[in-house]
């Protein structure tokens, strides 16, 4: 400290009162106060490029000059030199600029709209400046904390410690990488200040006074300077798109910006607090004990995790109108006259008032409107929508390799080994096809080879897919409109429902199972198909013990087991990986589909080795599909997220806490006459009455209807579609069960008004 002192006034005169440290990223900086003014010393540790870089740095501090004090000021020294180097202090070089008043943005808790437009104009007027000016070596700077550079991070969001935290930022990557890499040639570019950060802004009263450390100054795409300010400006504030839109709206009166540049500006936002949070967890991998990073993430981590909750088509719609923008029309209309034209009604579509989809993140869908709809309903997309790692699985799969299972490849020998870890060992071979339905339609063929027998038990109410057989086999289908009635190869059982069938408690499995059994003894039956929670019947749960029965049954006679975990399989219930282990049992063929891929059109057959050597009866199977490299690398990556976020204890957490608050509104709302279901795959009954359980199917429906235009999905099923179903993304979190519930309850409480 002396010793800087003493420099100060041997080589810039000066007489200090007093000298203390401050904080500096790039630099060791003093504060220094003399009788008449203060400074600001900065020491920097010499290269030949770090010394160029802020020689520049000076050339455009005196390029904005300092008419107004807005931007330090660079003190010459005696001889009129800005950068100096001492022969006692070797190794160095240093730097003297004016000391700039005000309080700190980050120190303010009123931020009101005159301030948030004043950073905004305040912003403009330095970026026009700065389009005048193009040192060299600031333009040949690659820095982390370029936006236009931003994928430099990329390889730092593995030192993110938490799964689901690390997901989020890497769905950034992947979304900067489709809506802004294309974009960046076109950009204006401009030298930027690229730190408008709360601690760097200095404000007094309702204005922007001032802006300090030009450190992170580069070349960079012009809209990165606002996206930068914006991203600390948002911080922990209630409306953070209409904030921006005051400020967007005050810099564009100064700096008009382009179409383009706003529409790019919710993912800049993105990348700026990404890049934000893998520093912070890179410096916390190197110093694990900060508890000044832990601190200084928070706001950013708050920030976005909130922001895939926030439509990025509202969020440019917003802005453009704050530029005086047209706002784009979205072209529903037309896809639905296109859709008219080229479909049969026979495609339905949901909602009394359908939504016409744009993007997604997770359980974030958005629409053209800009809505960020809560997905309470999409069991399909089983790790969330967009996840980047299966999105990169899927990505570099296609781009290296696609075939058929008529060749060897790597993906096909590692994913079947994978999934079939997650079965006993009794079943170990496995078929890969491409949906629920050709699942079902060749375990039916499966079971003809293997027993010679065509007669297949079902449930009421059950659906098991499109195909022929596979509607033969549901009920859903073959029983209700349209359809052509029950095969003769078909037994139907009851659906073993403790809530409205005639029994209950701890016998009622063995009871629905007897009556099967004793009504069918003379039957011989070839396979019996069940799901273990009944979806298309209305998430109704197999009475316990129920399955154990069925199963031991159905094998003496001399047929087979099939549980079909199309809908509720890969940890959805939560207390286990299949549904079928919930009730102890251990089936002869397994079908899977829907989650296996997260939406890409795969599925699966899993038998026991003796059922699948019948069915090479000397016709070869091949499926041109199936097991392709892209699906295997898909389904691979869907079991790697469900692994390392631990899904299934969250689908455990999360479904029971969903269900306590929904019994919670059971035990004030009698419209709700049950509620059941396993982990995430939830049943709500909704009732005219509480004693006769009479279905109430036409509230179902309204409450499907309102929750969707509060921005939830959810939808109905059951014989008479009175039951609310709720199977989310896995990674619904308990705000979400908030929300959901929030919403259902306004619904519920306005259909008794
Ligand atoms: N089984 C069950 C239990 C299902 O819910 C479905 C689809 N709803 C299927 C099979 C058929 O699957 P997919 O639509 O992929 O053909």
């Amino acid at each position: 400290m002396e010793s800087i002192r003493d420099l100060l006034e041997r080589r810039w005169g000066l007489d200090v009162t007093e000298l203390s440290p401050m904080e500096g990223y790039d630099s060791t900086n003093y504060r220094v106060i003399c009788p008449e003014e203060s400074f600001v010393l900065k020491v920097y540790q010499y290269d030949a490029e770090t010394y160029e870089t802020v020689a520049a740095e000076n050339s455009i501090l005196h390029h904005l000059g300092n008419s107004r004090g807005q931007y330090p000021a660079v003190i010459e020294n005696q001889d009129g030199d800005e950068l100096i180097m001492e022969d006692q202090l070797p190794g160095q070089f240093f730097r003297l600029l004016s000391f700039l008043e005000g309080d700190f943005w980050g120190d303010r808790t009123d931020v009101s709209e005159t301030l948030l437009s004043s950073f905004g104009r305040f912003l403009g007027r330095m970026d026009q400046q700065l389009a005048d000016v193009k040192p060299l070596a600031i333009c040949a700077k690659r820095i982390v904390w370029d936006l236009d550079q931003f994928l430099l991070n990329e390889a730092l969001s593995q030192h993110i410690t938490d799964p689901s935290d690390r997901k989020l930022v890497d769905y950034f990557f992947l979304q900067y990488k489709e809506n802004i890499l294309p974009q960046i040639p076109q950009l204006r570019k401009s030298i930027i200040h690229n730190d408008a950060n709360d601690w760097n802004v200095l404000t007094l009263g309702d204005k922007v006074t001032g802006i300090i450390d030009f450190g992170d100054i580069v070349f960079s795409s012009l809209i990165n300077e606002l996206a930068v300010g914006l991203t600390y400006v948002l911080m922990d504030r209630n409306d953070p798109i209409k904030n921006a839109a005051t400020v967007i709206a005050a810099y564009h009166q100064v700096m008009p910006l382009k179409e383009v540049e706003l529409d790019i500006l919710y993912y800049l936002i993105a990348a700026r607090l990404c890049t934000s949070v893998c520093n912070s967890a890179k410096s916390k991998r190197d110093k694990p004990d900060s508890e000044y990073i832990t601190v200084s993430e928070r706001p950013a981590w708050e920030l976005l995790k909130r922001w895939i909750s926030i439509s990025p088509y509202h969020a440019s719609t917003v802005w453009r109108k704050a530029c005086g923008y047209d706002q784009r029309r979205s072209k529903t209309s037309d896809i639905v006259a296109t859709r008219t034209r080229n479909f049969s009604p026979a495609l339905s579509v949901s909602y009394d008032r359908p939504i016409h989809m744009r993007s997604a993140a997770f359980q974030y869908m958005y629409d053209v409107e800009g809505n960020a709809i809560l997905d309470g309903y999409n069991n399909i997309i089983h790790v969330g929508h967009c996840h980047p790692h299966v999105v990169a699985a899927g990505q570099r799969a296609m781009a290296q390799l696609n075939t058929n299972t008529r060749y060897h490849y790597d993906s096909l020998a590692a994913y079947s080994d994978h999934l079939l870890s997650y079965f006993p060992d009794k079943l170990n071979k496995v078929f890969f096809v491409n949906s629920g339905s050709a699942a079902s339609d060749l375990a039916i063929r499966i079971v003809h080879a293997y027993t010679g027998r065509r007669t297949m038990a079902i449930i009421e109410h059950g659906y098991h897919g499109n195909t022929m057989a596979s509607i033969d086999v549901s009920h859903y289908k073959y029983a209700h409109t349209g359809g052509a009635g029950k095969s003769t190869d078909v037994i139907e059982a009851v659906m073993p429902d403790q809530y409205r069938g005639s029994y209950r408690g701890a016998d009622a499995g063995m009871l629905y199972a007897r009556d099967f059994i004793d009504a069918n003894s003379n039957s011989e039956i070839g396979a019996f198909i069940a799901e273990s929670i009944i979806g298309c019947g209305g998430q109704v749960p197999l009475a316990p013990g129920y399955l154990s029965e069925m199963y031991s049954y159905i094998r003496t006679q001399g047929g087979v087991c099939i549980a079909d975990e199309v809908q509720i399989g890969f940890g959805r219930v939560g207390t286990h990986f299949w549904g079928y282990e919930r009730h102890g049992v251990v089936p002869d063929i397994v079908i899977l589909g829907k989650p296996i891929g997260n939406g890409h059109p795969m599925a699966a057959v899993v038998c026991t080795a003796e059922v699948a050597e019948a069915f090479d009866n000397g016709m070869e199977f091949f499926s041109s599909f199936g097991g392709n490299p892209v699906s295997c690398a898909i389904g691979k990556a869907v079991l790697e997220v469900i692994e390392t976020e631990d899904l299934q204890t969250h689908a455990h957490e999360v479904g029971n806490y969903l269900m306590e608050q929904c019994r919670a509104l059971q035990s004030q709302y009698p419209a709700i006459g049950d509620v059941r279901g396993s982990g995430l795959f939830i049943g709500i009954d909704m009732v005219k009455d509480k004693l006769s359980r009479e279905p109430n199917t036409q509230l179902a429906k309204t409450i499907k209807n309102d929750l969707r235009e509060r921005s939830i999905l959810v939808s109905t099923d059951g014989p008479a579609n009175n039951v609310l179903k709720i199977k989310p993304p896995m990674c619904f979190t308990k705000e979400n069960v908030d929300q959901l519930i929030h919403e259902f309850e306004g619904v519920l409480r306005k259909s008794i008004e």
